[in-house]
């Protein structure tokens, strides 16, 4: 700065000298304003390229100048670049952010004061149908028609969510949102979508569970209680009194297969995995639901009925890997069931056997009244029935396939079911390789079948 001012001195001095040489009355004045005059020339030419410069953005290229402008020009190119690298890093920062959002699972929008959407992430687009690029700045309310929805918006408070139809990820179903608005900033909205199908699923299949129990156990109360008055109004001779504690026990009994299955469901419900170093023997386990099988065979045979043919192949010394009480219960439940829905003289068959791939099979078949193709599917479904009163004669619970699936789960195996309307069914578990106790193999007879 010293320098130019005193180099401005030197100049405007030589120039007033000169004009003193020329003209002697003004030339002196005139020479030193005709240098300030070029100076001030001089820096405006200057600051119109810096301003160019500045204008055009490219920090990168300054002009080329010495002195005061240049270490002007290379501050202001040092804070552009740190201006720049800030805001690339912020920019960064968004994205990341940005990113962070659509990768949630969650929807997300940014409504602005008026309720127009400011951004979305494509979460959000699929559960409400919108498309995240086209439909921005357009008010949110003309793109999520559902009245639920407006209903909500238009509520003064947001405490609560609110539930809509919307679209699922994949666009394959409906599926059932939550949606939620919140305040943030300046009179801005941050409108939340969530999936709640599953839950709203799980939700309707625990009270049709309640409703069912209930149903069910309501049942054999109201006989029960029935019985109960009777014996205490009316006089009943010994043989009557006999007749009706009878019925009364079967309604009890059938309410304590019914507790005992419900218990049997919360256990594998809530237990952990069977262990896969737990030894069961086949022997064993099929000689108790023989003579369980064997017995409810008899107690459901009329007089003059010819009595149900029953045939057991079991491997002897074959040890399977799992938990006991499970494997009885879904074994037992599928040999029982041949016996109730097989009528009199039919035939019952079950054996295991081992499969090419070491897998373990255990099949129950029967010549009873078979099962037509549109029931299959719903078998396992909990206290699902094909014929409601023929169960519930036969002492049946509803529960049976769905506790047998259950356990199947558990071990890691399968449940098939084959049957024909008329002929008879084939019920198969399959256990897992993995489940057969290697060292007792061998005690398998050389017939191997094919699944
Ligand atoms: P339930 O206690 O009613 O027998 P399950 O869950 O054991 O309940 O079986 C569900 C339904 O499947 C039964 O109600 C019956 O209609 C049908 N079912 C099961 N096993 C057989 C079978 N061996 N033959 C014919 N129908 C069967």
């Amino acid at each position: 700065m010293f320098s130019r001012t005193l180099r401005l001195f030197f100049w405007m001095g030589v120039a007033a000298i000169a004009g003193y040489w020329l003209q002697p009355n003004s030339g002196h004045l005139l020479g030193a304003f005709f240098v300030c005059l070029l100076t001030v020339i001089k820096d405006l030419w200057k600051g119109q390229k810096i301003t160019q410069w500045l204008r055009h953005n490219n920090v990168q290229e300054p002009p080329q100048m010495d002195g005061i402008w240049g270490d002007l020009i290379d501050r202001m190119r040092r804070i552009l670049n740190e201006q720049r690298k800030q805001t690339q890093n912020e920019e960064q920062k968004l994205q990341d952010f940005l990113l962070a959002i659509q990768a949630s699972p969650n929807g997300v929008v940014l409504l602005d004061p008026e309720g127009r959407i400011e951004w979305c992430n494509q979460t959000a687009a699929l559960h409400l149908g919108m498309d995240a690029k086209r439909d921005l700045m357009q008010h949110v309310v003309h793109l999520v028609r559902d009245p639920v929805f407006k209903k909500y918006y238009s509520n003064e408070s947001h405490d609560a969510e609110a539930m809509i139809d919307g679209r699922s990820v994949s666009l394959q179903k409906s599926v059932k949102l939550s949606v939620q608005l919140h305040s943030y900033g300046e009179n801005r909205q941050l409108l939340l979508t969530r999936d709640v199908t599953t839950i709203a699923q799980a939700d309707a299949m625990r009270r049709d569970f309640v409703a069912n129990v209930s149903h069910e156990i309501r049942t054999p109360l109201t006989v029960l209680s029935g019985f109960i008055e009777t014996l205490q109004t009316l006089n009943l001779n010994k043989d009557e009194q006999e007749k009706y504690l009878d019925l009364m026990s079967v309604q009890a009994s059938r309410m304590q297969d019914l507790v005992n299955d419900l218990l049997m469901l919360s256990q594998l419900d809530g237990s952990t995995l069977p262990s896969i170093n737990e030894p069961v023997s086949l022997q064993s386990l099929m000689s108790s639901i023989e003579s369980e099988a064997r017995g409810l065979s008899a107690a459901q045979l009329f007089e003059n009925e010819a009595p149900q043919m029953m045939r057991f192949e079991t491997p002897e010394g074959v040890q399977l890997s799992g938990a006991n009480k499970e494997l009885h219960s879904a074994v037992s439940n599928l040999v029982n069931n041949a016996v109730r829905y097989t009528p009199s003289g039919g035939l019952i068959t079950s054996s295991w056997n081992l499969l090419p791939d070491q897998r373990i099979q255990f099949s129950v078949t029967d010549t009873g009244s078979g099962i037509a193709s549109e029931h299959l599917p719903r078998l396992t479904e909990r206290f699902y029935r094909v014929d409601r009163s023929r169960s519930r004669e036969s002492g049946g619970t509803g529960l049976g396939l769905a506790i047998v699936k259950h356990v199947m789960q558990r071990h890691g195996g399968e449940l098939k079911i084959e049957s024909e309307i008329g002929k008879g069914s084939k019920f198969t578990l399959i256990f897992p390789a993995s489940r057969v106790l290697q060292s007792t193999l061998s005690q398998f007879e050389e017939a191997v079948v094919s699944v």
